[in-house]
């Protein structure tokens, strides 16, 4: 089985005409400003996931700053996922800086089906991810739920792209220290995070943390695939491609050309996440 652990969708309406969401919303336009920044629906997933033999997709979605919008987004994200219940995966986001209505929309989200919050961008939305007082309501209530929390993360170096941020690993490791029990995956290889857990500490606090490989192509070289899994095991893998950013034909073509044994492509491709989400 193939999971696609991290794919964007978004309401027709909203990919007919972005500007009202560009006009009053920092990360989408941090992200979407660019006509050529696809989005895409969840028809349109479903439909390539079927070309590529994927069989399910966590569906996140973005760390809207305006709470109507996380809301209006996480409804689409959950009517798509009733739509489509063997196939897509709906994770709900809010804005933990916006206290008790961001609480209030993770217990809604929670009661209505949501397995996780994500994509969280904390550096547009307003608030820093180890700041515990903004990330403690919203945690509790996730945790009590059972709900995995996927967050942007991005590098401390290398080149500048759009909605790259400043979630580095040393706001992702405060973060990860002050919520030891919570499920928590990393997009994008987590900034980087994975390299350090050759420190035995780091290893240990990263037990409940699993690292996705969103639009890895863009970011490094096919060989941060075998360092991560020298680093920290390919256990902690979840395949994941930022759809509708990078191709399946692309970061299928990386994997099937690492020669990785059968048992850890499984792994990685589907089996990892598929043990998180319970499937
Ligand atoms: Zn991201």
């Amino acid at each position: 089985m193939i999971i696609d652990f991290h794919a964007h969708i978004f309401p027709p309406h909203i990919q007919a005409n972005r500007a009202p969401y560009l006009a009053r919303d920092h990360t989408f336009s941090h992200l979407y400003s660019d006509p050529k920044a696809r989005l895409s629906t969840a028809d349109e997933l479903v439909e390539k996931m079927d070309a590529w033999g994927i069989q399910v997709a966590v569906t996140v979605n973005m760390g809207w700053s305006v709470h109507e919008f996380c809301v209006e987004t996480n409804d689409y994200i959950l009517e798509s996922a009733r739509r489509f219940p063997d196939r897509l995966v709906p994770f709900c986001v809010v804005n933990p800086a916006l206290g008790d209505r961001a609480v209030e929309e993770v217990e809604r989200c929670a009661m209505l089906g949501a397995r996780g919050i994500g994509e969280l961008h904390s550096y547009a939305q307003g608030y820093r991810l180890d700041d515990s007082k903004v990330m403690g309501p919203v945690m509790e209530v996730a945790q009590r739920h059972g709900l995995i929390v996927l967050t942007h993360s991005s590098e401390p170096v290398g080149h500048d792209y759009p909605g790259k941020g400043t979630v580095t690993p040393e706001q992702l490791s405060g973060f990860i220290n002050d919520f030891p029990d919570a499920t928590i995956v990393c997009a994008h290889w987590g900034g980087g995070l994975p390299f350090y857990a050759l420190m035995p500490e780091v290893r240990e606090s990263l037990k409940n943390v699993y690292f996705d490989t969103a639009a890895s192509p863009f970011l490094y070289t096919s060989q941060v695939f075998p360092t991560v899994v020298a680093a920290i095991g390919h256990e902690k893998i979840l395949f994941g491609t930022d759809y509708p950013l990078i191709s399946y034909k692309r970061l299928l073509g990386q994997v099937d050309g690492l020669g990785w044994p059968q048992h850890v492509k499984d792994g990685v491709l589907g089996g990892n996440g598929a043990r998180l989400l319970g499937l």
